[in-house]
């Protein structure tokens, strides 16, 4: 089954039309990874289908849902940023409790859900801290506990790991791609890192200028790139 589907989706800012046509489905449980160079449209793309941006044209579909008007908080999507975006005056608990309260989920119930959460990520040990008190690594997975107590359809990542240094980087990826095995959810993730496409996704889209060159396995991009764009940014060195 889809779990994403895109339709001659359009977005553009103002004059500038950043994509003009993109067509493409994301099947359940696909890990998939979106690269191009800067630029290219791939914060725009997650943002659209977050629901942060208003598309300009086409249709985007989550599971059969129509989505197009539909509110980010309706959306059944995390996203995880490059920056993380953490609550500095709250705990971890509480930034990882903050979403489930809006939604008015009982109180056990949350703390039911962030245990669990915080176990899988192994940061139980950090949840009465503040977020200024951990390392860059801890503060990347409690933006991913943050995501995945709400139990998601799809998760979107925008370059997660680029704030990390090379060992660390390595790490959370790893956990990441153990993750998408264990939830089974659908996962977009955003990187210039070739590396990190090689090696996370079932299936690779590279963007340039807003356009689809092609959609492979890694294997697929990685030994068949049907034009010089592709085979020279998947094969430089990032
Ligand atoms: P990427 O994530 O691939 O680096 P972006 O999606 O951030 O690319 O940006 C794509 C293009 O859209 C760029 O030219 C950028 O300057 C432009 N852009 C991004 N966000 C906005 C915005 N809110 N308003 C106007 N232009 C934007
Ligand atoms: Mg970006």
């Amino acid at each position: 089954m889809a779990s994403i589907t895109l339709k001659k989706l359009s977005k553009a800012y103002g004059a500038l039309t950043v994509i003009p046509d993109l067509s493409l489905e994301i099947r359940d449980t696909e890990f998939v990874v979106l690269v191009g160079p800067s630029g290219c449209g791939k914060s725009t793309l997650l943002r659209v289908l977050a629901g942060l941006e208003p598309i300009s044209g086409g249709e985007l579909y989550i599971g059969n849902d129509l989505v197009n008007d539909v509110q980010p908080s309706k959306r059944d999507i995390a996203m995880v940023f490059q920056d993380y975006a953490l609550y500095p005056h709250m705990t971890v608990r509480q930034n990882m409790s903050f979403a489930l309260e809006m939604r008015n989920v009982p109180k056990a119930e949350i703390t039911e859900q962030v245990d669990r959460a915080a176990a899988l990520l192994d940061i139980t040990k950090f949840l009465e801290r503040r977020p200024k008190a951990l390392s860059g690594g801890q503060r990347q997975r409690v933006a991913m506990g943050r995501a995945i107590v709400r139990n998601p359809r799809v998760f979107l990542f925008d370059e997660p790991l680029s704030n990390l240094d090379a060992k660390l980087r390595a790490q959370v990826r790893a956990e990441i791609k153990a993750l998408s095995d264990q939830l089974k959810t659908t996962m977009v993730f955003v990187t210039h890192d070739q590396v990190e496409a090689m090696t996370m996704a079932d299936r690779i889209v590279v963007l340039k200028d807003g356009v689809i060159q092609q959609v492979g396995t890694p294997e697929e991009v990685y030994n068949q790139p049907v034009n010089e764009f592709v085979g020279g940014f998947i094969g430089s060195p990032a």
